[in-house]
C-alpha cells in the first residue's frame, strides 16, 4: 500500500511540475509578446526586457536587430550567443555589433527590433 501511495504521490508531484512548467513558459511568451508591442508601437523603451532564457522558453529563440548606421538587418540566433542566459535582451543592444561596419572601423550598437520564433531571413554571419 506504501508504495503505492508513494508512485501516486510521484505522479502527482510530475504533473504539477509539467503544469507549472507550461505556466511559466506561457508567462515568458506573454512577456516576449509585451515586449515585442513596445517595440512595434513606440520603438522602446528596451528596458526592461526578458532576460535570453526567458526568450527561448517562451518561443521566441530570435532577436532581429538593426544597423543604425548602414540600415542592415539581421536574426541573431539567442540560443548561439555566448553570454549567460540570465542576460537580459536589451543588454546585447551594446554587444551585437555589425560586421559591416566594424569592417568601416565603425561599431554603432544595434538597434533591437523585434523577438521571433525564428528566423527570417538567412544569416552568414554571426
Ligand atoms: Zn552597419
Amino acid at each position: 500500500m506504501a508504495r503505492a501511495m508513494t508512485t501516486i504521490l510521484a505522479t502527482q508531484a510530475a504533473e504539477a511540475r509539467a503544469k507549472g512548467e507550461a505556466l511559466i513558459r506561457q508567462a515568458d511568451k506573454l512577456l516576449c509578446e509585451s515586449w515585442n508591442e513596445r517595440m512595434w508601437a513606440d520603438g522602446g523603451p528596451i528596458d526592461p526586457s526578458p532576460t535570453v532564457d526567458q526568450a527561448i522558453n517562451g518561443g521566441y529563440g530570435w532577436l532581429e536587430i538593426e544597423c543604425p548606421r548602414c540600415k542592415s538587418r539581421r536574426d541573431v540566433d539567442l540560443a548561439a550567443l555566448r553570454h549567460p542566459p540570465t542576460t537580459l535582451v536589451h543588454d546585447l543592444a551594446s554587444r551585437l555589433r555589425c560586421s559591416k561596419c566594424a569592417k568601416a572601423g565603425r561599431r554603432p550598437s544595434a538597434t533591437l527590433l523585434q523577438l521571433t520564433p525564428r528566423a527570417r531571413q538567412a544569416t552568414s554571419e554571426t
